[in-house]
């Protein structure tokens, strides 16, 4: 009996389109767009919603953009990231160290979210030589604070980007701008959780985009709860608690969304307050410590002003702690401080629930 023939469809941006765009889990990470070896892929404003990846051009069918995406199968494995799957008591993901740090320069302390540790790292990594670029995200684009990639070249930018802000940027964008327009080869990329697994996937999925993974000399990762829709939040919201011109500060603590304007809280709500605008990936999203990153940052389990630091691969850990050593951050071991690791675990669980 002759043997039938199984036809394999190849995954194209009509598969991305249908698992992820369609069921509402596309986080606007931009991976997708800033792989596409043709150019074929925008981020576009879709009527009502926020940006999303849209097909401007002839697809050539090669699959990349689906495989970098954070949500589609398979996923990067911590073996290939690591070197060895998390131990069983290590609910955080892999961790080698953990500290409660800050940084000890009062022009970052003073810009920064929590304890300026992200804007220092880079500024460290900058100034001995480690990294030609930094990929974040600031505001400064044309609408009002909606976040943008930002390709930073020198530490004195990094002061700009420092800070919080609960809506999506396509920060994956800028590491493909890093890589195309600027060639540079040794990156450091700001990002949340699901920034991040999209960069492992570039990095060691077996259709990775390498031309792009192999360039990221360091994942920090931030803590991510939840993200808001720029249109809602900010363009519906917003507006009538406040002059958006005036904002300064986000910030979200003991279940509070908070906005300053001019140095006055000007939106001091609970969260539940804002919850129907949080995007709908993150509804998804089971990762609270962004778990594949090389070092994870967030302000849950250290004091005000102090942020959390996961060291998790060795190359992160050696960087961190030579920081610390020459004078750019301040750090105490996690177990000292509280409330501590305890409460990072319990957020972590609890994202982890809810799938
Ligand atoms: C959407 C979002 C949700 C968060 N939720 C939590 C939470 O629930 N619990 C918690 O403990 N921590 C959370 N954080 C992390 C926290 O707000 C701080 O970013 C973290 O503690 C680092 O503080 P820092 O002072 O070291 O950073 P800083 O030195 O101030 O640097 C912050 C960095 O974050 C980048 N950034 C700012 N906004 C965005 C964005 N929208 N997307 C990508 N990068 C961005 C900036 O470019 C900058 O490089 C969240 C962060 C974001 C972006
Ligand atoms: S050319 Fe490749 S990356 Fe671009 S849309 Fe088509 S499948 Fe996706
Ligand atoms: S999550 Fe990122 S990679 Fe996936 S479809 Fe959305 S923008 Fe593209
Ligand atoms: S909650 Fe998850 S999906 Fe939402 S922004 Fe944070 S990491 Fe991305």
């Amino acid at each position: 009996m002759a043997a039938t023939k199984q036809v394999v469809k190849p995954k194209i941006f009509g598969s991305l389109l249908a698992e992820v765009v369609r069921k509402d889990i596309c986080c606007g990470c931009g991976a997708c767009v800033s792989v596409c070896p043709v150019g074929v892929l925008t981020m576009k404003k879709v009527s009502g919603k926020d940006e999303q990846p849209t097909l401007i051009g002839k697809c050539i069918l090669c699959e990349y953009c689906y495989n970098q995406c954070p949500w589609t199968e398979p996923q990067p494995s911590e073996v290939n990231i690591f070197g060895r799957s998390r131990f069983e008591k290590e609910e955080l993901g892999v961790v080698l160290a953990s500290y409660s740090a800050r940084s000890k320069r009062e022009e970052i302390l003073k810009v920064a979210s929590d304890g300026g540790v992200v804007t220092s790292l880079l500024v460290y990594m900058f100034e001995k030589g480690f990294i030609d670029c930094a990929v974040v995200s600031c505001l400064g684009g044309k609408e009002p604070l909606k976040p943008e990639p930002r390709v930073v070249l020198s530490p004195d930018e990094l002061l700009e980007c420092a800070g919080t802000r609960y809506t999506v940027s396509p920060t994956l964008l800028g590491l493909g701008s890093a890589v195309d327009e600027y060639g540079k080869e040794r990156i450091a990329v700001v990002g949340t959780p699901c920034q991040i697994r999209a960069i492992r996937k570039m990095q060691y999925s077996p259709h990775g985009a390498l031309k792009y993974g192999s360039k990221v000399f360091m994942a920090i990762g931030l803590f991510c709860m939840e993200s808001f829709y720029y249109d809602k939040l900010i363009k519906e919201y917003l507006p009538q608690k406040t002059d958006l011109g005036k904002v300064s500060r986000f910030s979200i603590r003991k279940g509070k969304f908070i906005v300053e304007a001019d140095g006055q809280k000007v939106v001091n709500v609970s969260l539940d307050e804002v919850r129907p605008y949080v995007r709908g990936s993150c509804h998804h999203c089971t990762d609270f410590t962004s778990e594949l990153a090389d070092v994870s940052v967030g302000s849950v389990g250290s004091p005000d002003g102090w942020s959390t630091v996961l060291l998790r691969t060795e190359k992160a850990r050696r960087i961190f702690e030579d920081a610390v050593n020459t004078g750019y951050l301040e750090c105490k071991p996690l177990e000292q401080v509280k409330p501590g690791k305890v409460a990072v675990v319990k957020l972590s669980n609890l994202k982890k629930q809810q799938k």
